[in-house]
């Protein structure tokens, strides 16, 4: 296309390279990728729009005019296209080079684009959704993919313990999430990885409670949900800790999840299945009766998104491999009362794995 495609494309080549290689398997000339993840992954441009193509002999990267200067500058060996608008500049790119069979990330698309887009190129073109297969690109992390997901494991995990220290009855929700927050920003955190979760009390039933200006009680739990974000890669750690004594129950349905915790990370090594895992914590808080409280996955993958694949979970046909980071994150939740989970971040490797969130797991009483 032009010289600068005669350089290896991009800061990490072996990455566009796996896309090239694929297209003859998916009978297209070319993939184009929407997703600000994906791009980032695979061209290293950090700016939250653009397209990508990748085509047999090149990679070429569409944006708008805001971005021109700094895609030219983040990436290698890919053209750098200016367009005023996405679609019009897309239709443009795919005419001039005759390109009839294009495979594209649909899951970054929304519909109305879509639709504009395959109408603009008015079935000259066709274009085939590629979902499962380009869900499984950032699966295994490379050396310098896992030292900023350690990273980021580290500083929240760090920050959550300072915060710990001095938690107590009385605190706000909202406001120990900002404190939660600061103190992951003050030790090198780009940002929270996701809307940190601070619930406490009855609101610890709802897997994804939003803290409020609620003052935490005595007596109950507190569920921190929370990770932090290192060269674009995020961590995602959770820990339940008890205000005060546990209630007999409470302190019952915590061992219960502590233990499918840890009986599920026993099994996170290379070639188990993944809803291997998922079994192993979901039978163990099914025989101890509190099965049908148990309302989500046991994890997921997390790379440049806090949840991407492979799914720990019996919907997941895949296996662990070496390499790939996932979260162990099971819970029990029972409506109007409490609830547990105990989430960690593991990095699977060919015996075992290694444990990259650090917050001891085992019952906190607070203060
Ligand atoms: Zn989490
Ligand atoms: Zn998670």
């Amino acid at each position: 296309m032009s010289e600068r495609n005669e350089k290896a494309a991009g800061p990490f080549p072996g990455r566009v390279d796996r896309v090239r290689k694929s297209l003859p398997g998916w009978s297209a000339a070319g993939a184009l990728f929407f997703g600000r993840p994906s791009i980032r992954y695979l061209t290293g441009f950090t700016g939250s729009e653009g397209t990508l193509f990748v085509g047999a002999d090149g990679a070429a990267l569409l944006v708008d005019g805001r971005y021109t200067t700094q895609a030219a500058e983040e990436t290698t060996g890919i053209d750098v296209i200016t367009c005023r608008d996405r679609q019009e500049g897309l239709v443009g790119f795919i005419g001039d080079r005759d390109l009839a069979d294009l495979v594209f990330e649909s899951a970054a698309l929304t519909c109305d684009a879509y639709f504009g887009l395959r109408d603009a190129l008015g079935g000259r073109v066709r274009l085939n959704p590629l979902g499962k297969e380009l869900g499984g690109l950032r699966k295994i992390k490379e050396a310098q993919e896992i030292e900023s997901i350690r990273r980021a494991a580290e500083i929240a995990s760090g920050a959550l313990m300072a915060v710990l220290e001095t938690l107590g009855p009385g605190e706000r929700e909202i406001d120990v999430a900002r404190r939660l927050e600061r103190e992951m920003e003050s030790r090198g955190s780009e940002g929270p990885s996701f809307e940190t979760i601070v619930v406490s009390g009855p609101k610890t039933a709802l897997p994804h409670g939003r803290p409020g200006p609620v003052p935490m009680a005595a007596g109950g739990f507190v569920v921190i949900d929370f990770g932090a974000v290192v060269k674009g890669y995020a961590s995602d750690e959770t820990c339940t800790v008890a205000l005060g004594t546990p209630s007999p129950e409470q302190a019952t349905v915590y061992a219960v999840v502590k233990e499918a915790h840890d009986r599920a990370i026993e099994r996170v090594r290379e070639g188990t299945p993944c809803r291997a895992v998922d079994e192993e914590a979901r039978e163990w808080i099914d025989r101890a009766g509190f099965g049908a409280f148990f309302t989500h996955g046991t994890g997921h993958g997390v790379g440049l998104e806090v949840h991407e694949p492979p799914r720990i979970s019996t919907r997941d046909d895949g296996v662990l491999e070496e390499g790939m980071v996932v979260t162990v994150e099971p819970g029990v939740y029972i409506p109007g009362k409490f609830g547990v989970r105990i989430e960690d971040l593991v990095l699977v490797k060919k015996e075992g794995c290694e444990i990259l969130s650090s917050v001891p797991k085992g019952l906190k009483i607070l203060p």
